[in-house]
């Protein structure tokens, strides 16, 4: 089933265009990768999509009914979380505290708990340093808790924007292995990425977007031996 699909998306800034034809599809259960350089568009789909920056033409449709013109703040509601670029983190605020801010929707504090515990599952480290300040975890610790409270909304869907960006390989591999598993859980993946080469590992199909336009998709098999693909995004060649 796809659970979302854009069709010949177009949004912009103070009237100049930048998205000028966006059409994918991400099926239930997948993890789908947007890759482009830098400037072409990615972060404007993600915040297009909800709702951040309003689309000048064309469609969002989430399990079936268009969702174009909704708010932001209806976005949580229906199962849509979105990691923002730079982590966004609360850093005077506590590992445990700015986990409950993407909870806030969320009364029951049973079910809170089970989230919270569902997280330290995949990632244990989460729960060692539950009271230690986010601004004082380095770049990854503070990736995986940006992560893990994009979680703690329930989203069937959870869009990811650049969450290697700074990071060490060795790092990119731990917040990529914690992303597979989030995935495996039954959340669908939309990941940003211009790391091409670990996203397209991991990928099962992802779209190239060059200024406002997809411009390639595939497999991330496909895409890994493209000869487009390996010359402008992986350095090969
Ligand atoms: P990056 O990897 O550098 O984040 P990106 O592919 O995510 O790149 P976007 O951030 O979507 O690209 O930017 C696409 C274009 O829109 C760029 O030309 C950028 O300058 C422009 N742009 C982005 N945000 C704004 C804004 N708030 N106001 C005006 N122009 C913007």
């Amino acid at each position: 089933m796809v659970i979302l699909e854009t069709k010949e998306l177009q949004s912009g800034y103070q009237g100049t265009p930048v998205l000028h034809d966006i059409t994918f599809q991400v099926r239930e259960g997948e993890i789908v990768a947007i890759l482009g350089s830098n400037g072409a568009g990615k972060t404007t789909t993600l915040r297009t999509i909800t709702g951040a920056v309003r689309a000048t033409g064309g469609s969002v449709i989430y399990q079936g009914q268009p969702i174009t013109k909704k708010p932001t703040y209806e976005m949580v509601r229906l199962g849509i979380s979105l990691v923002p670029e730079g982590r966004h983190l609360f850093g005077q605020m506590s590992i445990r505290d700015n986990l409950l801010m993407g909870a806030y929707k969320e009364k029951d504090k049973a079910l809170i708990e089970s989230r919270m515990d569902s997280m330290f599952e995949i990632f244990p480290r989460l729960k060692e340093r539950l009271d230690q300040l986010a601004g004082t975890l380095s770049g990854g610790e503070q990736q995986m808790v940006a992560i893990a409270r994009g979680m703690m909304s329930a989203p069937r869907l959870l869009m990811l924007d650049e969450p290697s960006l700074g990071l060490m390989p060795k790092l990119v591999e731990e917040v990529f292995d914690f992303i597979k598993r989030i995935n495996h859980m039954g959340t669908t993946v939309v990941i940003v990425e211009q790391n091409a080469g670990d996203t397209l590992l991991m990928a099962d199909y992802a779209y190239v977007i060059s200024e406002g336009e997809v411009v390639l998709s595939g497999t991330g098999e496909e895409l890994l031996k493209n000869d487009e693909v390996q010359k402008v995004y992986l350095g090969l060649v």
